[in-house]
């Protein structure tokens, strides 16, 4: 929990001639300014609802921000642990009247905050690990996942996982890693299934596999594939590894940006070799939100900037690719053999209040024949995944998803259905460490689009 201290009345001190100019790394002052004050945010922010603080909330968090760039807080260990502590759901966007870009102001704080750090070598070893050289490389990734899974089946993970520290909770946290045939990643092209004489082609994709996903829900991403090929598209897949989400959340904008150039650039290549312009899809909500910024992020990059912008315009999650169908009619699906008992599906904050995706994924379940559904109280409040805040905050992670739980029991659900790869498995452990019989489920393993014929 956090222990920064409470910020001071509003306008308590005039600002500087030039406050942008004091702490313009740091604090998007501008933005800032948006901030009416109204509080209409406060009570959807989980951490203001465990903590009962106004500091850590978002109108808290803009009114330090704004107090560091005037000079009247310093930008010090309390406040860097209140703009830690938050999740950066972004619950905060959909409910504000002035349209406050919370997320984008998060992601410069916390890169501003990244340079006057003093982080112990063993943490900047394993930043510069985790966002340097694992999450860029589908070669690292894999032995990391290799190694993991190694330690998972001859119980080294559970014997060696409390003399580790934080990697050992880390080690913890996971689910059961798949063998290596479901970590394979798919083919570069998958080729929609077309009927003769079919004039309806549709549109061309882009996939994006991501980082975690091919080595912990490798079959996700193949369930997702084989939904919209059977749905008549064209799906290239994209060689690209990390998007760069974890990288802008957590203090690492260059880095953010380097991954982004490499992904547009592959985008654009695939384009000019397909003669189509193709559109970018992706079935985790975290990386999707992200995707959407990539105009933002690059904007005034010489060499890619106008790409990206055309890039972040074009990118859909997969739902919003087929449950225009299911309402149309042109695709029917059947029922799955795969799951039981009622299904509860609870918004990923990076599709609902990310990206606006909240009708889509609902559209595709309902049109699943035979599947009894229940609605989850308070769907779109955040599980404590973000990122890796629950590997860096295994307490708050866990305190924010109490409430969820609870909700979960009282639901009367056997599966529980989400979009996002840390959505699962924070899901799985709070699930786990409850011992509840409740199965957590992406959406795209639940839907299967009968052939056309
Ligand atoms: S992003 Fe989420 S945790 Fe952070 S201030 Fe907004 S609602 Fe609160
Ligand atoms: S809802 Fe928007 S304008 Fe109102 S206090 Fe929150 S961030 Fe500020």
């Amino acid at each position: 929990m956090s222990t920064g201290k409470e910020f001071a009345p509003p306008d308590a001190t005039p600002p500087q001639a030039d406050p942008i100019a004091h702490a313009r790394d740091l604090v998007d002052y501008a933005a800032s300014l948006d901030c009416i004050h109204c509080g209409l945010c406060i009570s959807s922010c989980p951490t203001y609802r465990i903590s009962g603080r106004e500091s850590a909330s978002p109108r808290g968090r803009i009114h330090l921000m704004r107090a560091a760039a005037e000079s009247r807080v310093e930008a010090d260990a309390d406040f860097a642990e209140e703009m830690d502590y938050c999740l950066v759901c972004r619950n905060c966007e959909s409910v504000c009247p002035a349209g406050v870009q919370f997320g984008r102001m998060m992601e410069l704080t916390r890169d501003g905050l990244e340079s006057r750090r003093q982080r112990k070598l063993s943490a900047r070893l394993a930043r510069w690990l985790g966002f340097r050289i694992v999450l860029p490389s589908r070669l690292a990734l894999r032995l990391v996942g290799t190694l993991t899974r190694l330690m998972q089946v001859t119980g080294l993970a559970r014997m060696f996982a409390p003399a580790l520290g934080a990697a050992g909770r880390a080690l913890q946290s996971l689910p059961a890693l798949p063998p290596a045939r479901e970590r394979a990643l798919l083919p570069a092209r998958n080729r929609g299934l077309r009927n003769t004489g079919d004039s309806d082609a549709r549109p061309a994709l882009f996939m994006l596999e991501g980082c975690a996903q091919p080595e912990l829900f490798g079959h996700v991403n193949r369930s997702t594939v084989d939904a919209l090929c059977a749905a008549g598209h064209d799906v290239h897949v994209a060689r690209a590894v990390c998007c760069g989400a974890l990288h802008a959340h957590n203090g690492e904008l260059d880095q953010a940006r380097q991954l982004a150039r490499i992904y547009v650039q592959e985008w654009v290549r695939s384009c000019a070799a397909e003669g189509a312009e193709l559109i970018p899809i992706t079935n985790a909500s975290g990386c999707g939100a992200h995707l959407r910024e990539y105009g933002e992020l690059l904007a005034g990059d010489a060499q890619c900037g106008a790409d990206a912008a055309r890039f972040s315009a074009l990118v859909r999650d997969w739902s919003e690719l087929l449950s225009p169908r299911i309402a149309d009619g042109s695709l029917k699906l059947t029922a799955p053999t795969n799951v039981s008992g009622p299904v509860a599906w609870d918004d990923p904050c990076h599709l609902c209040h990310g990206q606006g995706v909240r009708e889509d994924p609902r559209v595709l379940l309902k049109a699943i024949p035979g599947l009894e559904q229940v609605e989850l109280h308070d769907s779109e409040s955040c599980c404590g995944s973000a990122g890796i805040y629950s590997l860096l905050r295994p307490a708050d992670g866990a305190a924010i998803l109490a409430p969820k739980l609870e909700t979960l029991a009282n639901s009367g659900a056997r599966t529980l259905v989400t979009s996002n790869p840390g959505c699962q498995m924070q899901w799985l452990a709070g699930i786990r460490s409850k011992g509840m019989d409740v199965r957590v489920v992406h959406l795209a393993e639940l839907v299967q689009p009968t052939q056309r014929t």
